[in-house]
C-alpha cells in the first residue's frame, strides 16, 4: 500500500512536471515583462525586444489615437500575452520581421471587454527587419517599416503593434487588420493602416 502511495505520489509530480513545462518559461518571461516596467529598469540597457516592449507599453498606456485603435489601454494585457509567447529564431526569408503560426484560441479579457487570440508560435526573425538593415545571404538592403528604416527603434515598435492588431477583435467583430499570412502586399497595406493610427504616436517616442 505504501508503495503504491508512493508511486502515485511520483506519477503525480511527473505528470504536473511535463504540464508545466512551456508555462514556466511564459512566467519567466512574465516576470520579466513586470520587471521590465519598475523603475530599477530605467537607465538600464535594454535589448532591442525589451525596448520595443516598453515604448508600445506606453504608447498603449496613453489616450491616444493608437491607443484607441486597440481598444483603450486593456490592449496591454494583450500586448503582454503576446510577448511572453515571442521567441527569436533564424527564419530564412528576410522579410519576415514577425511569423505567427500554427493554430490559435480565441480568447476574451472580461475585465476589459476584449476579445482577442493567441497563436501556438510566435516568432521574431533575427535575420529580418527588427535586428537587421542588411540581409547577408542574399546581399540585400531590408525594407523599411512603414515608413521607418529597419533596425530602428520606431520600425520594432510598428511591427510589434501590427501583430497586436492581427490579435484583437474590433467592434465589428472583425480583427483589427485581416490575416495576410504570405501576402507581402497585403502585410504591407495592413502594416499602413497601423502607422495611419500610430505613426504620429510613434514618432513622438
Ligand atoms: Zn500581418
Amino acid at each position: 500500500m505504501k508503495y503504491q502511495a508512493l508511486l502515485a505520489i511520483a506519477l503525480l509530480l511527473v505528470i504536473t512536471t511535463s504540464g508545466f513545462g512551456k508555462s514556466l518559461s511564459q512566467e519567466k518571461q512574465r516576470g520579466h515583462l513586470q520587471m521590465l516596467r519598475t523603475e530599477a529598469f530605467k537607465n538600464m540597457r535594454l535589448t532591442p525586444l525589451d525596448q520595443a516592449y516598453l515604448d508600445t507599453y506606453s504608447l498603449l498606456s496613453g489616450d491616444n489615437q493608437c491607443s484607441r485603435f486597440f481598444a483603450g489601454r486593456g490592449s496591454r494585457l494583450i500586448l503582454d500575452e503576446f510577448v511572453i509567447r515571442l521567441r527569436v529564431r533564424v527564419i530564412s526569408e528576410s522579410g519576415v520581421g514577425i511569423r505567427m503560426s500554427g493554430t490559435f484560441a480565441n480568447l476574451v479579457e472580461h475585465r476589459e471587454g476584449i476579445v482577442y487570440r493567441l497563436f501556438e508560435q510566435a516568432e521574431i526573425n533575427s535575420h529580418g527587419a527588427f535586428y537587421k538593415s542588411f540581409n547577408l545571404s542574399d546581399a540585400r538592403l531590408i525594407p523599411d517599416i512603414g515608413r521607418f528604416p529597419p533596425d530602428t527603434r520606431e520600425a520594432r515598435v510598428l511591427m510589434l503593434l501590427h501583430e497586436l492588431a492581427h490579435l484583437i477583435k474590433g467592434t465589428d467583430g472583425r480583427w483589427l487588420i485581416p490575416d495576410d499570412g504570405s501576402d507581402a502586399q497585403l502585410s504591407s497595406i495592413n502594416t499602413q493602416t497601423v502607422e495611419c493610427k500610430c505613426g504620429e504616436n510613434i514618432r513622438a517616442l
